[in-house]
């Protein structure tokens, strides 16, 4: 026999019927998407770049790292991301960011937790807004996935851990140089949570990732604060030639 509870969700549902996040038409399943829009997300799979994450073209031996990584190491130890961001998928996290998409956090952190690499019990981070943007903004859609997140996974949700102490510019029309420099010091930990981070592994949560600059950035702070290594995790991933 079914609970209450269950009986009653299953009520709702016939109320409330499932919408497609992409186009909204009304979908039987629970995936999020309805069948036409489902092809036209570019999910990530390996091969990949151990490192940043980068999707090869080609199958390579498991750990390999992409020409940049090679080169460079960023200071996070990996980045995965769910889907390739293209035109498609944009609109799937614009909707998200900037009107009343809200209730797609759900399902897109459910999408994000099969795509984390295997950790122990790490602080779960949203890549921080300033507040004088979180305050026209009304809310931070990193921070509601890292909640969202943490709440699947049992892991700690640790939303003021990171601060954004300066206001950059958009990051929109930045080459990936002149990302570097506006996010270089944009973040600190204050003194008195430092103790928190001391030894610990770090998953910093954002929605997209672009060239990976503000991500890096976050990552030297952790780093230099006493964290034990850094990981991220978004939704889209922007890939070159896409
Ligand atoms: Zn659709
Ligand atoms: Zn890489």
């Amino acid at each position: 026999m079914q609970s209450y509870p269950s009986l009653f969700k299953r009520f709702v549902d016939l109320l409330i019927p499932l919408r497609c996040s992409k186009c909204g038409s009304i979908i039987e399943n629970k995936e999020g998407l309805c069948a036409s829009c489902w092809p036209l997300i570019s999910f990530i799979t390996k091969p990949y770049c151990f490192c940043c994450g980068l999707p090869f073209d080609f199958e390579i031996e498991e750990g390999a790292l992409c020409g940049s990584c090679s080169q460079e190491k960023p200071f996070y130890k990996t980045a995965r991301a769910v889907f390739v961001y293209t035109a498609e998928s944009k609109d799937l996290i614009l909707k998200f960011k900037h009107t009343d998409s809200l209730h797609s956090a759900p399902l897109f952190a459910s999408w994000m937790v099969r795509s984390v690499i295997d950790l122990q019990n790490p602080l779960c981070l949203p890549v921080p807004l300033h507040w004088t943007r979180l305050f026209m903004r009304t809310y931070n859609q990193s921070a509601l996935l890292a909640q969202r997140i943490a709440t699947l996974k049992e892991w700690v949700y640790s939303p003021s851990l990171l601060i954004r102490k300066r206001r950059t510019p958009s990051q929109g029309s930045l080459s990936k140089t002149e990302r570097i420099k506006n996010v270089g010091h944009a973040f600190k930990i204050p003194e008195a949570k430092k103790s928190q981070l001391s030894g610990k592994t770090v998953l910093l949560v954002d929605d997209v990732f672009t060239t990976g600059a503000t991500l890096n950035a976050c990552a030297k702070v952790l780093l230099k604060a006493g964290a034990h290594e850094v990981h991220a995790l978004t939704l889209g991933r922007v890939v070159k030639d896409h």
